[in-house]
This record gives structure tokens, sequence and C-alpha cells, in this order.
């Protein structure tokens, strides 16, 4: 044991606890691991006559204006959310049942 602490996310010096409920997960046989890419995926790819006519500079610094004074996480978040948490058994059954739907 180093004693170094670590501060990822999820992980305290005492090891991985479950980012559901909490619990440590030194303890437990098995535990999961859920990585998730959360991606955009825009409806309105189609192109009319207008959009190819528009001015596309003014454009770019009207939207170039608007993300100012925003937080670049923020914006990023907007296009793509990668989660990357630990769940025990009992929590990992509860989230599968909950993405499903069930
Ligand atoms: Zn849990």
């Amino acid at each position: 044991m180093s004693g170094r602490a670590r501060h990822r996310r999820g992980v305290s010096s005492g090891g991985p606890s479950c980012n559901a409920c909490g619990r440590l997960l030194k303890g437990q046989k098995l535990y999961y691991r859920v990585k998730t890419r959360i991606t955009c995926e825009p409806n309105e790819l189609s192109f009319t006559q207008e959009d190819l006519e528009r001015d596309h500079a003014a454009e770019l610094e009207r939207i170039s204006r608007s993300c100012e004074g925003r937080d670049p996480m923020e914006l990023e978040e907007e296009v793509f959310v990668l989660l990357d948490y630990h769940l025990c058994a009992a929590c990992k059954a509860g989230f599968v049942d909950r993405v499903r739907g069930r």
C-alpha cells in the first residue's frame, strides 16, 4: 500500500466506490465499470437552397459569439459526454433495468 491518494472520480484513498450508492467496492466479490459515450445525433442534416446561399462567414461569427463566455466543458457536453462509473452488483442490476426501460 502506497497510501497515495488518487483523485480520479469515484476513486478515493479507500479504493473505488459505487457511483450510485457510495458503497466501497474493495470488499465486494464483484463490481462493474460502466463506460458510456453519449453523442449528439442531429436530426437536421439536410441542406436547403437557403442554407447554401447563406453568408457563412457571418453565420460562423454569430455562432462563435453565442459561445462566448460559456464554459468550454459545458459546450463540449452538448455534443459528447463520456461517463466512466463504478457500480456495485446491486446498482448495476438496477442500472441495466432502467436503461432497458423495465
Ligand atoms: Zn451501489
